[in-house]
């Protein structure tokens, strides 16, 4: 931008100055980059299913349905795939709820909505052939968003019963200090090679591919998780060793004095 300036009222010389603007578009561009390769991964895993969808059916049209075994088997893939498709929005629409709506805080007790969660999931555990338990102090006040932290809990302990193994086990512990609250969700499965373990929380990205699909995984529930926890001032963390185990972990902080009053 040309500026001008005279040194005295009368002075008919003129100094030319330009102020010049640098603004940093570095954020700029990496958020475009994010959105554009979250709209790109969107796309690849909804036409996987579509396309499958697709062939089924033509080899149905084209004679497959005279056979009625065939056919049985066929419309089974095709009610899997819609299954896989209604599970991707559905897991969407909670990340894009989490992410556009404020979080909504209100005072509860985590201990007892962990007990409450472990509990739910105690059919699915013994369904794997997992012990699944909790560790907890009696009660943990929290002032949180009910609705979300319950989501949490259910991705993460979700997770430790889908990727661990027939005799293994699944420990929730938390704990309070005067500052936070930590929770640990343990487990004795899989466990995540070291190579993959930074990614672990980017949208769609999952370690185990071939475990994910068969088990209905989106690549999309640890994102949640991270987003959640982050959105309530806290901080996510993950320790595996390949083989034999992963603790996925998340510290919220207790409110401050200011928040309190
Ligand atoms: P998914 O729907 O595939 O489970 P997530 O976002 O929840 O997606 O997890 C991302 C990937 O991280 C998974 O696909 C899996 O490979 C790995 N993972 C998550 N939790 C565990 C765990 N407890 N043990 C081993 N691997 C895990």
């Amino acid at each position: 931008i040309p500026l001008y300036h005279s040194p005295t009222p009368n002075d008919e010389t003129k100094t030319l100055f330009f102020l010049i603007l640098l603004e940093d578009v570095t954020t700029l561009r990496h958020l475009e980059t994010v959105r554009r390769d979250f709209v790109a991964n969107v796309s690849h895993e909804l036409h996987t299913p579509l396309t499958s969808i697709r062939a089924i059916a033509e080899t149905l049209r084209d004679g497959a349905l005279q056979d009625p075994d065939v056919a049985d088997r066929f419309i089974g893939i095709i009610l899997g795939e819609v299954e896989r498709l209604t599970r991707i929005l559905s897991d969407l629409l909670v990340l894009s709820r989490a992410e556009s709506q404020p979080v909504q805080r209100v005072s509860f007790d985590l201990a007892e909505m962990i007990r409450d969660v472990v509990e739910r999931f105690q059919k699915q555990a013994e369904r794997h052939g997992v012990s699944l338990q909790c560790l907890l102090e009696t009660s943990l006040p929290i002032s949180a968003d009910r609705d979300q932290m319950e989501q949490v809990l259910v991705n993460l302990i979700d997770n430790a019963i889908k990727y661990n193994r027939e005799g293994g086990q699944v420990e929730v512990c938390a704990r309070k200090t005067e500052m936070e609250i930590a929770v640990e969700v343990r487990d004795t499965g899989i466990g995540i090679l070291s190579q993959d373990l930074p990614r672990i929380w980017e949208r769609f990205y999952r370690a185990d591919k071939a475990r994910s699909r068969r088990t209905g995984g989106t690549g999309l529930g640890l994102s949640i998780v991270k987003h959640i926890i982050e959105a309530h001032g806290g901080q996510v963390g993950v320790q595996s060793e390949y083989g034999r185990g992963s603790t996925f972990s998340f510290r919220l902080p207790l409110l401050t004095t200011a928040e309190k009053s």
